[in-house]
């Protein structure tokens, strides 16, 4: 997806679906962006960005490395259920890439490193701005929807 903060509010508000937990929210958001880290190079060296967009950390294999590793610490640190994290770390991080595979020309190699096949079905890559549009209409709901009423007199 052309924008790396969508892939964070969907991951967001698919696990705000089945959880009112702040944290893990939080880590829903974070994780769902993470893989955008690959391309990183873009503020610096246009050529190394082409380079790694992609190839660095889209594999779903990361989401499942990446999510145990910081099961294990916040869970050591902030006493957070490791299964909790490690589920909404890694489903947040790899429905990033299967994401990605609808809506950019961008292959990614969803079974690395059992195989350097790429995948790409970009069908949903010309609806990028009204998929954004959308996704923020429904997280500004979310927001709305969870502020408790109050009454002014
Ligand atoms: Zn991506």
């Amino acid at each position: 997806m052309a924008f790396t903060l969508i892939h964070g509010l969907i991951s967001f508000l698919i696990v705000s679906r089945f959880t009112k937990n702040e944290k893990l929210r939080l880590i829903a958001f974070i994780a769902g962006m993470l893989p955008d880290l690959d391309g990183i190079a873009l503020f610096w060296d246009i050529n190394l960005y082409y380079e790694f967009h992609h190839e660095l950390f889209h594999a779903p294999v990361y989401g499942i490395i990446f999510g145990a590793i910081f099961a294990l610490i916040l869970n050591k640190y902030f006493k957070l259920d490791k299964i909790k994290v490690f589920l909404v770390f890694s489903f947040s991080f790899i429905f990033h890439s299967i994401t990605d595979l609808f809506t950019t020309f961008w292959p990614v190699k969803m079974f690395w490193p059992f195989s350097s096949e790429q995948f790409v079905f970009p069908f949903l890559q010309e609806f990028n701005l009204w998929i954004a549009l959308i996704v923020f209409a429904l997280t500004g709901m979310q927001f709305c929807l969870e502020q408790p009423i109050t009454k002014d007199q």
